[in-house]
């Protein structure tokens, strides 16, 4: 059983257009369409502006009565989606410089219109074989560049929260610092971190610590994506955060703030903290100017300098870095 293949077959003469359909048709080949000229053979296969078909396989004949055949293989070759489709070129030239010029156009193979029948059907399984690998090989590339992707966005993703992880920031941060110095446009950094966490695991158990996160991440990740100057947030170790966006420290202070709330807003109830009955984040910031005497390092040990500021004045707060303001 052969394998429903479209075959286009672009031949001037009916008397040769029959004899080639009428070989292949009896040969199981089911699926053949004929064109009489270059023009029609075009549009049939979508090179004039429409839509047109998938072929698997070319039959293209030397003289044709708009144009010759060695030069229509050249320009369908330009296309991307016909760059590698078996075309044979049938001829009743068979001379050496007509058969240079057929392969140098880009013919896949060359038959002589005197063919036998066994000759015809051999050309033709076999380039409709190369047809069917070059499309089985172009699949596996396909499946392989969408699992690679896939791949890179699972080593990128925090098992737990599902967000950014540390990996996935540390690219960000060292993309984001150097489109910051290219631009020379601020940047800032948050580090975000769960007031007593540890007293809410020894409260309320570890599980229970588990789901507290992936809701903090997840409200993070919300508040970030709905403002425009935030760039991302990530989950940084533990039960901390870390979010990057190009933006100088007062707007900064102000999207902090919104996170801080957001989470505040939550209401969780955290039975044993000192700092309130609900859970609560600390956060911050550090702004930096980037510049070839500075580095990405700074804005990170900034950031949690201002972090433990936070932590020691009371938690639930938002404490700009003042180490370096631009
Ligand atoms: P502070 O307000 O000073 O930040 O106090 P804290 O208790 O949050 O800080 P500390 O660093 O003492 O403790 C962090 C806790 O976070 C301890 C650790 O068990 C918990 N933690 C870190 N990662 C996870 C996690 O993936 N799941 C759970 N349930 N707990 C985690
Ligand atoms: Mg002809
Ligand atoms: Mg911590
Ligand atoms: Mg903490």
């Amino acid at each position: 059983m052969i394998e429903p293949r479209r075959i286009l077959i672009i031949e001037d003469s009916m008397l040769m257009r029959n004899l080639l359909t009428g070989l292949l048709d009896s040969a199981g080949y089911g699926d053949v369409h004929t064109a009489a000229t270059l023009e029609q053979g075009f549009t049939a296969l979508g090179l004039r502006g429409q839509t047109g078909e998938q072929y698997n396989l070319i039959l293209m004949d030397k003289l044709l009565p708009d144009g010759d055949g060695i030069e229509a293989i050249r320009q369908i070759r330009e296309h991307a989606h016909l760059s590698e489709k078996p075309i044979i070129m049938v001829t009743g030239l068979e001379d050496r410089e007509t058969l240079r010029q057929a392969f140098d156009a880009g013919a896949t193979d060359f038959i002589n219109k005197s063919f036998s029948e066994t000759e015809l059907l051999a050309r033709v399984r076999s380039a409709l074989r190369l047809d069917a690998a070059i499309e089985a090989s172009k699949a596996r590339e396909a499946d392989l560049r969408r699992l690679t992707r896939e791949l890179e966005k699972l080593s990128y993703t925090d098992g737990l929260t599902k967000i950014t992880n540390r990996r996935g920031f540390d690219a960000a941060l060292e993309r984001i610092w150097n489109e910051c110095l290219d631009a020379k446009m601020p940047i800032s950094l948050m580090m975000l971190d769960v007031d007593h966490f540890k007293k809410y695991n020894d409260s309320l158990g570890h599980q229970q610590g588990d789901e507290c996160l992936k809701i903090i991440a997840s409200t993070l990740e919300q508040s970030v994506n709905s403002n425009n100057e935030t760039h991302m947030v990530a989950r940084y170790g533990g039960e901390e955060f870390a979010a990057i966006f190009r933006a100088d420290n007062h707007k900064a202070q102000y999207i902090a703030e919104k996170l801080r709330l957001s989470i505040e807003k939550l209401e969780l109830p955290h039975p044993t903290s000192s700092s309130g009955q609900h859970v609560s984040i600390s956060v911050g910031i550090a702004t930096m100017q980037p510049n070839t005497q500075n580095n990405s390092t700074q804005l990170i040990s900034n950031a949690d300098h201002a972090l433990y500021q936070a932590k020691n004045t009371g938690r639930n707060r938002v404490v700009v870095s003042v180490l370096e303001i631009v």
